[in-house]
């Protein structure tokens, strides 16, 4: 049985005493989500130690946004895997679609990435997701099935099974426009089938895909109930408790 979870994103948000707040009452409200619902918490790189402290004991786990390229060494600026793993940190996010965008990360870079991120017995959740024009070009399987088997297919079976996978179409990031549950799984179909391909039935079937891409507490039941969407990656709504507590309560 593959898990179901709702992981948010809180990008570059938050001083740290709100996140404090935040991730306090993530913890709070969290009693009336369904047990078998991971709840990750993915705050800035300043706040990950407070994080880890604060929701200790509790439901919640905490991830990181991205990590660097290389374990150490003259990377100024870089926050590496093994240290992301020093802090107790159980997630890191690979590839979201503004990484992509605006710090050039692409699918070889990525593959790097998620093999030091499990290498650090970390799981990554890996983003893949098709832009606007390529949509409307009718290339948005072309464009997603690149960067599926460019960053994954290299991976062993084994460490496949610990990747967790996001789709989430850019044009519906930050948008205020979701995809619609239909176009949500036929993606998520489509990425599970080429997992099965190249994998195996008994792996793909086990591999969590989550939607992300202006998910709220209004639409996430009808998403969360098609098949193969497992969960959802969530950005401005998981700045507000209530609303990411309110999307998990949809399942
Ligand atoms: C995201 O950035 O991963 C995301 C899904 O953002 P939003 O929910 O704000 O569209």
């Amino acid at each position: 049985m593959r898990k179901k979870i709702v992981a948010g994103n809180w990008k570059m948000n938050t001083m740290l005493p709100e996140g404090f707040n935040l991730a306090k009452e993530v913890i709070s409200k969290s009693a009336g989500v369904p047990t078998d619902v991971e709840l990750i918490v993915i705050p800035p790189f300043t706040h990950l130690s407070e994080a880890v402290k604060i929701t200790k004991g509790s439901r919640i786990k905490v991830g990181a946004q991205n990590c660097a390229m290389w374990d150490k060494g003259a990377y100024t600026g870089e926050v590496s895997a093994p240290m992301l793993g020093s802090v107790s940190v159980n997630y890191v996010i690979l590839g979201h679609s503004e990484r992509r965008e605006y710090f050039g990360e692409d699918n070889q870079m990525l593959f790097k990435k998620i093999n030091l991120v499990l290498e650090n017995s970390l799981t990554p959740i890996f983003c893949c997701g098709e832009k606007l024009d390529e949509r409307e070009s009718s290339n948005h399987f072309k464009v997603v099935e690149q960067q599926v088997s460019e960053s994954l297919f290299g991976l062993t079976a084994e460490q496949m099974l610990k990747v967790v996978i996001a789709y989430e179409p850019v044009w519906a990031i930050g948008t205020g426009k979701t995809a619609t549950a239909e176009q949500a799984q036929e993606m998520h179909a489509f990425i599970r089938q080429l997992l099965t391909k190249k994998f195996g039935v008994n792996i793909s079937n086990e591999i969590s895909i989550l939607y992300g891409g202006s998910c709220k507490p209004s639409n996430a039941a009808e998403i969360f109930a098609k098949a193969d969407v497992d969960g959802g990656l969530i950005g401005g709504a998981s700045l507000v408790a209530e609303d990411f507590i309110g999307i998990a309560k949809a399942f």
